[in-house]
């Protein structure tokens, strides 16, 4: 910057410099690393300060590398690392794509704060003193609330999920609770298969909103699907035997079968109700065929023995098993089978026993399953339908209505956030 010159005009100048400086060092955000299970919600705000800027550290490089291209001296560079380490930081191990602030003097030369994001809520910030760099943990806080998210199914839960949940929950964490609220009815909904047009759902979920408006689903405390007219709750108590969804009746939402043998985490986004993909069928097709990329784990419905995995014409690699009450399901069209699965080796409900492929006949990729009962293929939505597991203790009876009167009033509600502190006196009843 010059400097001196007397003219009036001079400081508009400085100004405009200072924005287009500020304009060229405020790139964009770098995505975070997909492992994260926060989301992360809107970008951040340009910064306002002129001689602020956003490096991020490259994969493979070192600390002292990204210092330098922020335009650190090495020697302070080495401070900087030094200082670091002594605030606990361990700098080799810093995550690729750690975004780091860099503040610097006036001049935009020297730097004289840098903030190491370590992760979405801890920062280090790096001060430079005239005893040299000093280092600064910090935590940012989290706040915690509840909302109501209420919606109407007409593509899938996706869509369903992505219009309703807008404005409380950003991008994926809108999958995230989709994802939340089919593994709660698992053994009762086959989200992929159960839902019309029409359909709706509530839920009463916690949400966390952390340091740069990232946003966590946290716990679902009550949910409630309509389906085709009839309704079906999941209340979340904490018992004497640990945490567990019932329904409004007081029973478990566990059961002996899983009413999907996939996942639906696992189903892809794009499926809709009204259409399906096209999938490979054979003469006589009895079964559920199910849409998912190769390679996607297919998991046992209940516990049973494995009474065949093997090659079965136009089954492709197909595994059958036994179930405890007779019932015998098949999982047909896979790429391989799981580890440990061969006939008369044990398996448990929901786990891998193979994955998806295209064996047999099939012209893409997709899951065949059956239900036989008696040696019958019967229609799984029937077959595997539940109505209830274990019913809630005695004792706990009282507490467990208590809050299910509260939770499900609550989640009566207009959609929106509730108040906290609402929950937590229901908390207090038991
Ligand atoms: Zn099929």
């Amino acid at each position: 910057m010059k400097k001196g010159s007397g003219v009036r005009a001079i400081p508009y100048a400085v100004v405009a410099l200072l924005v287009v400086v500020a304009l060229r060092y405020t790139p964009e955000l770098p995505v975070r690393h997909a492992a994260d299970v926060l989301q992360q919600g809107e970008p951040l705000a340009p910064r306002a300060r002129p001689w602020s800027r956003v490096e991020t550290l490259n994969r493979g490089e070192t600390l002292i590398g990204l210092l330098r291209r922020a335009g650190v001296s090495d020697q302070s560079a080495r401070e900087v690392v030094r200082a670091a380490t002594a605030s606990a930081v361990n700098t080799r191990y810093l995550r690729a794509g750690m975004p780091v602030d860099v503040t610097s003097d006036s001049a935009g030369q020297s730097p004289r704060e840098l903030v190491f994001h370590l992760g979405i809520d801890r920062l280090l910030r790096m001060t430079y003193t005239a005893a040299g760099w000093i280092g600064n943990e910090e935590r940012l806080p989290w706040k915690t609330d509840t909302v109501v998210v209420r919606g109407t199914i007409h593509a899938n839960l996706y869509q369903a999920m992505d219009s309703s949940a807008a404005g409380f929950f950003p991008g994926h964490a809108k999958d995230e609770l989709a994802w939340a609220l089919a593994d709660i009815f698992e053994y009762r909904v086959d989200m992929s298969r159960d839902l019309q047009d029409g359909d709706g759902f509530h839920a009463l979920v916690e949400r966390a909103v952390g340091p740069e408006g990232i946003t966590k689903v946290g716990k679902i405390l009550a949910a409630s699907f309509s389906l085709s007219g009839s309704n079906l709750s999941a209340i979340r108590f904490e018992g004497r035997n640990g945490t567990e969804y019932y329904d409004s009746t007081g029973k478990s939402l566990r059961a002996a079968f899983l009413r999907a043998p996939l996942e639906f985490r696992r189903i892809s986004s794009t499926f809709g109700l009204r259409f399906h993909p096209v999938l490979g069928r054979w003469k006589q097709h009895k079964g559920t065929d199910y849409a998912a990329s190769s390679g996607t784990p297919v998991r046992a419905v209940g516990n049973a023995v494995v009474a065949r995995a093997g090659w079965s014409n136009g089954y492709g690699n197909l595994i059958e098993l036994r179930h405890p009450n007779g019932f015998v399901t098949r999982y047909g069209h896979l790429r391989a089978f799981g580890r440990g699965v061969r006939t008369g080796a044990r398996v448990s409900i929901g786990q891998t026993v193979g994955y998806v492929g295209m064996t047999g006949l099939a012209t893409g990729p997709h899951l065949h399953f059956e239900v036989l009962v008696g040696g019958v293929q019967r229609d799984s939505r029937v077959a595997l339908k539940s109505i209830g597991g274990d019913p809630i203790g005695r004792g706990e009876r009282d507490a467990f209505e208590s809050r299910r009167g509260t939770l499900l009033a609550m989640m009566t509600e207009n959609a929106g956030v509730v108040r906290l502190a609402q929950v937590d006196r229901s908390l207090v009843t038991h």
